[in-house]
């Protein structure tokens, strides 16, 4: 019987990382979930604690990386993820994406294994063309407050093209559109927890700026789908993984609103600086190369959303 295939995942346990370390064992693979604990939680992946082939260390991805024996991926997903998580955290945000990047390849250089780099539709900035596809190189204020999480996702970009092409090593790069689903952070004040919260407890819901930006929503199950897709691929280019059904923000307010019956009002508050105005993903190439497109409806996504906000705020 051919042994089985182990995976390290970084950041495993976040929110994506979680449930990609979920779905790596439901796959049949063994599991190293990798986490310096400063955003993720011991909570997102006690259930499996004692599931065959999975352990779990506590590292900071930023410093030399040992995992002992065999390894045939490296996941890369370590790393704030929220705008006030990397708000709060310059410069570990700068770090991971950095020298995090730099320690996941060299690992997976050593190890034989392939590499995924979880990277970000933030790499398109304020985009300028719209919606993105993976040909648009982005319109990214390097010195502003996001140019931290942004910045660090193109350099880890750059890297990881590099050992692709000067080492020949075995890559893979998903740009990961706004993504959500159960084991988000209540308070890491993204726009999908922070409105479910508030509708559920009866608060004002915060639409910033005049809610006419627009972002893409894709239920977590979809999107890991398209990452395991992309994983078992032989696609090295950047790869576009996300929803492209477009809403402003304000209409997302509404939505939750009158999908908890809720008697929230919305408020106005000031726009973060830099806030893209738009976000779509293009994933002409996903469907192409992966044969992947989203699945779960709005609704259906947020109806196991909100049951987890219900016990977890
Ligand atoms: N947003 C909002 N109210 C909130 C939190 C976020 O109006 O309480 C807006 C935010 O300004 C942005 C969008 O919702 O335009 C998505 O924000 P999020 O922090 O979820 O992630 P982003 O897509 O900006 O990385």
């Amino acid at each position: 019987m051919a042994e089985r295939q182990r995976a390290l995942v970084t950041g495993g346990a976040g929110f994506l990382g979680s449930h990609l370390c979920e779905r790596l064992l439901g796959e049949g693979l063994d599991v190293v979930c990798m986490d310096n604990l400063i955003t993720g939680s011991l909570a997102n992946i006690e259930h499996l604690f004692g599931r065959d082939g999975f352990v779990f260390v506590e590292h900071d991805v930023t410093n030399f990386i040992h995992v002992a024996g065999r390894l045939d991926h490296v996941l890369h997903f370590a790393s704030p993820a929220s705008p006030i998580d990397y708000l709060k955290l310059p410069i570990q945000t700068l770090k991971v994406g950095s020298l995090g990047t730099h320690k996941a390849l060299g690992l997976a250089k050593s190890k034989g294994a392939r590499f995924l780099l979880a990277s970000t539709s933030e790499c398109y900035g304020d985009p300028l063309v719209h919606p993105q596809p993976e040909s648009y190189w982005g319109n990214v204020n390097p010195v502003g407050p996001r140019g931290v999480y942004d910045e660090a996702k193109r350099f880890a970009e750059a890297i990881t093209m590099a050992y692709h092409r000067h080492h020949g090593l075995d890559t893979r790069i998903v740009r990961i559109f706004n993504t959500y689903g159960p084991r988000m952070r209540a308070g890491d004040g993204r726009v999908v927890p922070t409105f479910i919260c508030q509708a559920l407890d009866g608060e004002p819901l915060t639409v910033f700026g005049d809610g006419l930006q627009t972002r893409s929503f894709c239920y977590v199950d979809d999107l890991i789908d398209g990452i395991w897709r992309l994983l078992n691929s032989d696609h090295t280019d950047p790869v576009n993984i996300g929803n492209p059904a477009e809403m402003t923000v304000l209409d997302f307010a509404k939505e939750i609103i009158r999908v908890l019956g809720s008697k929230s009002r919305i408020v106005f508050r000031e726009l973060p600086v830099n806030d893209p105005k738009v976000r779509q993903p293009d994933i002409t190439l996903a469907r192409r190369v992966l044969g992947w497109a989203p699945e779960v409806t709005l609704a259906d996504g947020l109806a196991p959303t909100i049951e987890y906000f219900r016990h977890h705020r």
